[in-house]
């Protein structure tokens, strides 16, 4: 049988047991009507999305093969195979309610996919992804870790985060260089962010970006010196503060801009 050949520069490691294909298929809990698969190569996650009569499943892959690969093999789903780069695709034209993002994906690209998810976070219930293992750690860590970051705190303000399992090497061909996790994401119902959110996100980066130094110097890249004692957590490092910690400080922060 004609097979996909692996392109590296496409991040593309083929899951080899269907059974673990299935197994992240049947990680998705929601009710939703919609189900977008990124970077389905040769369709070992879709097979089973396909099962699941109750989702209207697409599929979307920028490689011309593997499109052409599921063309031949999903012959009775020409419409919801999609050729294209998720990071460019707009997901509110294509669906009018919500939809639910799975993937196996690709490692060079997988924190863009989750930025992208953020940007859409309120059309996207749940998320099911495959990352490098060290990747994964690194969302699903709390404050007081050395891996938690950016994303971490991003993601965990929306999403409930949990690490679901973790895949070895050689359960893909070609075999990556280190181990992959399965990360789950559910959307938090009903949650307001109680403060400015793009406001937010640029204190979290901001924090972040000087990791090693304290608030009160992290901070001088975006707050008057002469106004820094108003705010909290000064002398603590952004690794320190919860999603509800960035929270307070954005308020505080606002109140001084
Ligand atoms: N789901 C398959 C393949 C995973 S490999 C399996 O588990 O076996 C990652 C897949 O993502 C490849 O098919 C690759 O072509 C695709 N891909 C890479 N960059 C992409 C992008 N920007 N948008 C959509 N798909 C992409």
């Amino acid at each position: 049988m004609h097979q996909v050949r692996a392109k590296k520069h496409l991040g593309q490691h083929f899951l080899k047991d269907p059974e673990i294909g299935r197994k992240i298929v049947e990680s998705l809990q929601g009710k939703f009507k919609y189900v977008l698969e990124i970077g389905p190569g040769m369709g070992i996650l879709s097979q089973f999305l396909f099962e699941h009569k109750e989702y209207e499943t697409f599929m979307i892959d920028i490689d011309p093969e593997s499109i052409q690969y599921l063309r031949e093999h999903f012959p009775f789903q020409q419409d919801r195979i999609i050729e294209g780069d998720f990071l460019q695709f707009d997901l509110l034209k294509k669906f009018e309610e919500p939809v639910a993002i799975i993937g196996n994906f690709p490692y060079n690209i997988s924190t863009q996919i989750l930025f992208r998810v953020l940007e859409f976070k309120d059309h996207i219930p749940e998320v099911v992804g495959m990352f490098q293992k060290e990747v994964a750690e690194r969302i699903a860590s709390g404050p007081g870790n050395k891996e938690y970051g950016i994303l971490s705190v991003l993601m965990q303000m929306y999403y409930d985060v949990e690490l679901l399992f973790v895949l070895n090497q050689e359960d893909f061909q070609p075999a990556p260089k280190v181990k992959s996790a399965i990360l789950h994401f559910v959307l938090k119902p009903g949650f307001v962010a109680e403060c400015d959110e793009k406001l937010f996100k640029r204190v979290v980066k901001v924090a972040f970006n000087q990791r090693r130094k304290t608030l009160r110097n992290a901070l001088s890249a975006m707050v008057d010196k002469a106004k820094m004692s108003e705010l909290p957590f000064l002398e603590l490092r952004a690794e320190r503060l919860s999603w509800q910690d960035f929270v307070v400080l954005t308020n505080a922060i606002a109140k001084i801009l």
